[in-house]
């Protein structure tokens, strides 16, 4: 069995919306345009109230190296740039109001690109990580170590989310042929893609588009197990190296990224497109209508929320999935490059229950994939002791949230674990 020690198996809650075929949103009358849509600096300004623009052209350039370019997502009249709220804080937004006629730059297709073109063109797009993370993908491709393994994520492993698992079955070969030219750029003639076994249908799709379209690349089905898309569990599950503490998979001669990303790249690469819209997954118990659809970046949550149709006596919205995302005060949030979910949950999903004191019985400390003691971190950074919570490895933390989904007394310990890292970074590792 494929698969790395430790994790959780979880409600996967994914039939919601899991045979929901990928549709289109249509665009509202308004957007939101986040100019931090990634891992790394805000992207600048690039226009000002009063200017027309189009889509696919760029509002946002990247400030330094890890950054990317953000672009409109509509065609029409910029009517601000301002600080509004993201998901996780706060940022610089464009707002641009809809002209409803989609005028759209876009670039030249590129034919048989070597592998300094692709890197280039991906850039020139603006795409990052799309599984979330966000962190800009010519970055990831141009390694110092050597690479000898490129694997694909399609484990899909958060409850609930569907939109890989859709663009597997639906955008089969195009994903594919985005996945081949990323293999291109670090020089390989092979990849990997690695699923979770409950999407054994869409591997079996992608085995059968791979043999028509030429395209040599091996599906591995992992054990349905959270967190098995988190890049070290993966990494270790396919090829049994382990990253080492505070290392990047680029160390062990691997690179990992997301379905949804190759996707983008074979459209930047084939059709000149730019990162201004993705598909996403509308899903939970208060979705009426539980979806899987393009939708343009800048969108405000509030009008998909009201497309989908949203239960009055919802108790939960949550941006991502419900392990890793953020649960929101507000819909009036807009959709980003890596918003991969939008859910919206009913009281019986959300359960509450006040925390506890700790009883010592170590079922967080067998849950955590990384090996780590939550119980004790939780405790140090409680009383205080930074170096106590260093030292137990909280910086090697990935915010799984699997030792939290165990603790029998409610512990909110990914937030300690989160509060762990913050103070060691403000103070400076000692380590
Ligand atoms: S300590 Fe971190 S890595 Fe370990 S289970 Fe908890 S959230 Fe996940
Ligand atoms: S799972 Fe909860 S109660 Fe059990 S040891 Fe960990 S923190 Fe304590």
């Amino acid at each position: 069995m494929k698969t790395f020690p430790h994790g959780i198996h979880a409600e996967g809650n994914k039939s919601l919306s899991a045979n929901a075929a990928v549709c289109d949103l249509p665009a509202p009358d308004t957007v939101s345009i986040p100019l931090s849509q990634h891992a790394g600096k805000e992207a600048l300004p690039a226009v000002v109230k009063g200017d027309y623009v189009k889509a696919g052209q760029k509002i946002g350039s990247a400030d330094g190296v890890i950054s990317a370019d953000v672009f409109s997502s509509v065609s029409g009249e910029v009517l601000a740039v301002e600080k509004r709220p993201t998901a996780t804080g706060h940022c610089m937004h464009v707002i641009i109001k809809n002209d409803g006629k989609y005028d759209e730059v876009a670039l030249e297709p590129l034919n048989n690109p070597l592998p300094a073109q692709i890197v280039q063109r991906i850039t020139d797009c603006g795409i990052v990580g799309m599984g979330g993370a966000g962190f800009p993908t010519s970055v990831k491709l141009k390694p110092r170590d050597k690479i000898d393994t490129f694997i694909i994520n399609g484990a899909e492993c958060e409850p609930y989310l569907t939109c890989d698992y859709r663009i597997m079955l639906e955008y089969t070969a195009e994903f594919l042929r985005g996945a081949r030219y990323m293999a291109c750029a670090l020089g390989l003639d092979k990849f990997y893609i690695g699923l979770e076994d409950n999407k054994a249908d869409a591997a079996e799709v992608i085995e059968n588009v791979a043999k028509s379209e030429n395209i040599n690349a091996e599906t591995v089905l992992c054990h349905t197990k959270y967190p098995q898309g988190a890049e070290k569990q993966l990494i270790y599950a396919i090829t049994r190296r382990k990253v080492r503490v505070g290392k990047l998979p680029a160390s062990v001669g691997v690179i990992v990224d997301n379905v949804h990303t190759a996707l983008s790249v074979c459209r930047a690469v084939e059709k000149g497109e730019k990162c201004y819209r993705r598909i996403l997954t509308v899903s939970g118990g208060g979705i009426k209508n539980p979806s899987n659809m393009w939708v343009r970046t800048g969108t405000d949550v509030k009008y998909i929320l009201n497309h989908c149709g949203a239960s009055d006596d919802a108790a939960k919205l949550i941006i991502g999935g419900p392990m890793m995302g953020f649960a929101q005060s507000s819909a009036e949030i807009s959709v980003t490059k890596t918003t991969s979910g939008i859910l919206l949950l009913m009281p019986e999903e959300t359960e509450y229950r006040p925390p506890e004191s700790c009883i010592n019985c170590a079922a967080c400390v067998k849950a955590c994939p990384m090996r780590l003691m939550p119980v004790y971190i939780d405790s140090c950074i409680l009383s205080g002791d930074v170096d106590g919570a260093e030292k137990y490895g909280a910086m090697n933390c990935i915010e799984c949230g699997c030792c939290a989904f165990v603790c029998p007394a409610h512990r909110p310990l990914v937030q300690s674990m989160r509060l762990a890292k913050k103070k060691i970074r403000a103070r400076g590792s000692r380590a």
